[in-house]
């Protein structure tokens, strides 16, 4: 097995190629990233600096000055942190699909409380937010969590809008997770609505779905634009909850995604058992990147199973009003991703040169741009 000279991906990751030195095209992206946001450096310092200046004077005159999305997980939670220690005024915007985990919902509600910051949430009917879980699992596709990260990223919009706000600040960060490759998490509004429409049996109406010309509706007419703050320091994740448990007593679920069952259900065996993807390569990687641990430390850790708890399959199914026999089938069949749906991929790759311009404005991220508007080879 070939394995990149650098982090853990394989061979096995799709789309990965390697340079000269044996360094794959997700580790140069993320290289490509650092040089363009001057990460962890006193030139990215300043750089967040002058934006969050921009978005203090922007917002003088208005009851918030940015929205910061939030799921009680770890980087959400600490760019919240973040956000009142630098002086913003934020309004937290959470989506709730229902699935989460009583210590995600206790999280927000901590740290919402300490931090005196207001808490706007769209909860979304939970029988219709399963019909599209079900919907998911029923096409074969892998990242069947998808819809609730579309869901997030419409509620945030409408929300900004609401209040006039015209800055959204996102908890990414390419250094404790690196950028997934597209087939592992692939989504767009078109994409969520075929799948439902072949296998939902329920309408879409409290699910807030964004398709490209209401995305372009925000992005070009409303001019929100999306920060992602952690992408400009040294961000560490380890440290990121220490802090967050010591001053608000927030807790940690376990793992990368845990907050949400649904996630877990996905991360945890829904993608590694029925498609072999075991995205605990991403934080792994990342972690051999930035030198917390050795390669062959993380190849080690990663050649184990990951930990999955047999009650959220057991919730999972009973919630989805699954049998055990209908489970066997599905994870049987044969697997498909999203180039077996409609999509708007193609319409992501024909505005490519508009979507560059986007992310120098800051209106669309910059991994929106790699991940979706150019060309992937079917695996
Ligand atoms: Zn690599």
């Amino acid at each position: 097995m070939r394995y990149c000279s650098r982090c853990i991906y394989s061979e096995l990751v799709p789309n990965i190629s390697f340079d000269d030195s044996g360094v794959c095209n997700y580790c140069s992206q993320i290289d490509q990233l650092k040089q363009e946001y001057k990460t962890g450096t006193e030139e990215g310092k300043i750089l967040l600096n002058n934006i969050v200046k921009k978005i203090k004077q922007d917002g003088r005159s208005l009851e918030y000055d940015c929205v910061v999305g939030i799921s009680g997980g770890t980087d959400s939670s600490y760019l919240l942190h973040w956000a009142k220690e630098n002086c913003l005024r934020p309004l937290a915007v959470h989506y709730d699909n229902t699935w989460n985990s009583t210590v995600a919902t206790q999280n927000i509600r901590k740290l919402t409380k300490c931090l005196n910051v207001d808490l706007y949430t769209h909860v979304v009917n939970n029988k219709e937010m399963d019909d599209i879980y079900r919907a998911f699992i029923m096409a074969n596709v892998p990242a069947i969590d998808v819809p609730t990260d579309l869901a997030l990223t419409e509620i945030m919009y409408r929300a900004a809008s609401k209040y006039k706000v015209k800055y959204i600040l996102e908890g990414h960060s390419f250094i404790a997770e690196g950028v997934s490759p597209t087939d592992y998490s692939y989504f767009d509004g078109k994409y969520i609505e075929s799948i439902h429409n072949m296998y939902g049996s329920m309408p879409m109406i409290t699910y807030p779905n964004m398709k490209i010309l209401k995305f372009l509706y925000w992005v070009l007419f409303k001019r929100i634009k999306k920060i992602r703050p952690l992408w400009y320091i040294n961000y560490s994740k380890k440290n990121a909850m220490n802090i967050l448990a010591k001053h608000y007593d927030w807790e940690y679920y376990g793992g990368h995604h845990l907050e949400n069952i649904i996630t877990a259900f996905s991360h945890g065996y829904h993608n590694p058992v029925k498609f072999k993807i075991d995205q605990r390569n991403n934080s792994i990687s990342a972690s051999v990147r930035t030198g917390l641990i050795s390669r062959d430390q993380g190849i080690k850790m990663y050649s184990k199973p990951p930990k999955f708890d047999s009650n959220i399959l057991d919730y999972t199914i009973d919630r989805l009003g699954l049998n055990k026999t209908e489970l066997e089938t599905i994870m049987t069949s044969e697997n498909k991703n999203w180039y077996d749906y409609s999509s708007s991929k193609k319409t992501f790759e024909l505005l490519r040169p508009l979507f560059f311009i986007l992310t120098k404005y800051n209106l669309v991220p910059k991994s929106f741009y790699l991940k979706y508007c150019f060309p992937i080879e079917r695996q």
